[in-house]
């Protein structure tokens, strides 16, 4: 690879082109961000954690038939992802009521949702991300129905795989926002990231709400103990990724 020429930083993450138009390189941020940016800070680790995090899963999640833009992980804070054009939606799934669709609905935070709850917001800073109705989304024209309808299944699909898995490292997947984008051959895959900073995740081991949190609310809601929260779900993750190894072989 050439001298790394950037393309676009994020809030989490940088994008670096490659020699090679069709790849890019993810470089994974220990900066924080909350609140559209309002709140911000470092989780020590947190780049290294969620790049190692997001590959086990992006790696489970092809091994399922899910296409993902994950290509490599060459160095502990870097991927290979394929370049993709970012569809400016940001699609949330929800097993368990909390975050905005309790503040917004009145729903009590850990009511189970079942069947899991797909919303759609538009990717939009300057907006602040607002939720979209299908309505709306047709309106924009961000997607075709047809479109929707993918990104819903892929969601689903994506949901039901990873709540298993999280549910075998004793925690629950409360909610998660899904990114994805449109390859040079027009496919779509799951892009950006799957990792505490995008999951809502609950330790199946404590019962107390403060406690259980293993995911950035601890930095939204200043509950402390960040970094050792995502360290811990990264050393569960590691601990079923290698027992599923184990008995494969
Ligand atoms: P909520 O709508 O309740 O704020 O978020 C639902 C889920 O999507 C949570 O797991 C939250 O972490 C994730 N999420 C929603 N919007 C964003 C975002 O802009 N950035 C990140 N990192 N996660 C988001």
């Amino acid at each position: 690879m050439s001298a790394d020429r950037k393309l676009y930083e994020g809030k989490a993450k940088i994008l670096y082109a490659t020699d090679d138009p069709e790849v890019l390189v993810a470089h994974f941020k220990d900066d924080a961000t909350a609140f559209n940016a309002a709140k911000r800070g470092t989780i020590v680790r947190k780049g290294e954690i969620n790049c190692a995090i997001s590959t086990h899963l992006f790696q489970r999640l092809e091994a399922c038939g899910v296409p993902t833009h994950w290509l490599d992980t060459p160095a502990i804070d870097r991927m290979h992802v394929k370049a993709v054009e970012i569809v400016p939606l940001e699609v949330v799934v929800r097993n368990v009521a909390a975050g905005s669709l309790c503040r917004q609905t009145g729903i009590t935070l850990g009511t189970e949702i079942d069947p899991p709850l797909v919303e759609f917001f538009y990717k939009n800073d300057e907006l602040g991300d607002p939720l979209l109705t299908r309505d709306r989304l047709r309106l924009l024209n961000l997607a075709t129905p047809e479109e929707i309808d993918r990104l819903r299944e892929l969601a689903l699909t994506v949901n039901r795989h990873l709540s298993e898995f999280f549910a075998s490292c004793e925690i629950t997947l409360v909610d998660f926002k899904l990114e994805f984008g449109t390859t040079s051959d027009s496919q779509i895959v799951l892009a950006d990231e799957i990792s505490p900073d995008t999951c809502r995740l609950w330790d199946r081991r404590e019962s107390d709400p403060e406690r259980r949190v293993m995911d950035k609310d601890r930095f939204r809601q200043d509950l402390g103990q960040v970094e050792s929260a995502y360290e811990q779900v990264l050393e569960r993750v590691l601990a079923q990724v290698e027992a599923s190894s184990n008995a494969a072989t």
